[in-house]
């Protein structure tokens, strides 16, 4: 079905497509989705959105049912590290600022507010989540959590000094609502830090059929100002994130008169449509590579590539013997085997499950220890 809606950040109308697929798209906890993934980019703002988006109902399922991302306690290493990670960030966002109390939308299991709480322990720490199961283990570790989605809940009464969306808008039907009532849980002289994709560069968030916009800086900007709200900030993520970006929003004043973002580089809709068109391609490409290494091949990285790679490369996947790891996890619901040296004696070909990206770093690292390599970075980040 064709959406006749305006942009929601510009108002425009003059859509382009973008390569999409019909009958296999990824949810951003990593399940597979048998569903149609197309997605249109706006010609004036550049904001990409889905042509075909699941409704508020199938939504609310997605994450009130069965989300798996955070859907278990706080704690394995790999999540530590990235909410390390993360934390480093927004802490150096937040600078100096005087804080009493930290409100998060969309807390998850807790994981950021517990690495949060261990850098801050003087902090109040609090927030809201949809998922029962995360919400719960989020409590069990210590934290005033409400089930619930934002739209839904009342929380002008957290009042607090830092309201923080991570990776949250993207999700949102109407985004400027989203702002809109994210920042009714701000203190008077608060602010909200949001963090999203970064849509001035095309990444795999165009591949997640619960993204529902990508955001440009000048999207999330005319978004910004439609909720009454100034960008104070915007930063980039460190590459050890991937490719996201942080805004810090207060309540616009009069004496915002702030300069209008300009508007992004020209051929970022060539950009972000050859990355795609690279996706398309991507399985037929890493068929041929696996078969010219030979040998027994392991996936390496349990990652949301390797979800990513199961979703739009399943042909490519369905040769893959198993999956290694650094870091002990799951990889649907089979346990992930931890990375060493072949013990069997056979030639053994590992197949790269990381972000583009670092893809180089981790192949040099697997050749050295005598492994055959297969990586794609070249495919996707080519154009
Ligand atoms: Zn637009």
């Amino acid at each position: 079905m064709q959406r006749s809606e305006s942009c929601p950040s510009c108002d425009g109308n003059d859509w382009l497509p973008l390569p999409g697929w019909s009958r296999s798209a990824m949810l951003s906890d990593g399940r597979f989705l048998e569903a149609q993934l197309n997605k249109e980019h706006c010609r004036d703002c550049r904001l990409v959105r889905h042509v075909s988006p699941p409704s508020k109902d199938q939504l609310e399922a997605i994450f009130k049912e069965g989300y798996e991302l955070y859907a278990h306690p706080a704690g394995d290493s790999f999540e530590m590290q990235r909410q390390r990670r993360y934390a480093d960030w927004i802490l150096a966002l937040i600078g100096a600022r005087p804080v009493e109390t930290v409100f998060e939308i969309g807390a998850g299991n807790g994981s950021f507010l517990t690495e949060l709480h261990r850098r801050m322990p003087d902090w109040r720490l609090k927030g809201l989540e949809p998922s029962p199961i995360a919400a719960g283990h989020a409590r069990e570790s210590g934290f005033d959590i409400q089930t619930g989605l934002l739209q839904d809940i009342d929380v002008s009464g957290a009042d607090a000094d830092i309201v923080l969306a991570i990776n949250v808008v993207e999700h949102a039907h109407d985004p400027t609502a989203f702002l809109s009532h994210a920042v009714t849980a701000v203190a008077d002289n608060g602010c909200l830090i949001v963090v999203c994709p970064d849509g001035e560069r095309p990444s795999s968030e165009l591949l997640v059929y619960d993204h529902l916009h990508s955001f440009t800086a000048l999207a999330i900007d005319n978004i910004a100002r439609k909720a009454g709200l100034t960008i104070t900030q915007r930063v980039i993520a460190p590459v050890s994130l991937g490719p996201f970006q942080a805004l810090l929003l207060r309540r616009s004043s009069e004496a915002d008169e702030s300069a209008r973002i300009g508007a992004p580089a020209q051929g970022l809709y060539e950009w972000r449509y050859r990355f795609l068109l690279a996706w398309h391609q991507l399985d037929s490409a890493l068929v041929q590579r696996i078969e010219s290494a030979g040998g027994n091949v392991w996936a390496f990285g349990g990652g949301e590539s390797a979800q990513m790679l199961r979703t739009y490369a399943p042909e490519t996947w369905s040769r893959v013997a198993g999956v290694l790891s650094d870091v002990p996890g799951s990889f649907d619901r089979q346990p992930v085997r931890i990375y060493g040296p072949s013990t069997d004696g056979q030639p053994r070909t590992l197949l790269l499950a990381v972000r583009p990206e670092i893809q180089g770093a981790v192949a040099n690292r697997l050749t050295h220890d005598g492994n055959k390599v297969v990586q794609w970075d070249d495919l996707i980040l080519g154009g």
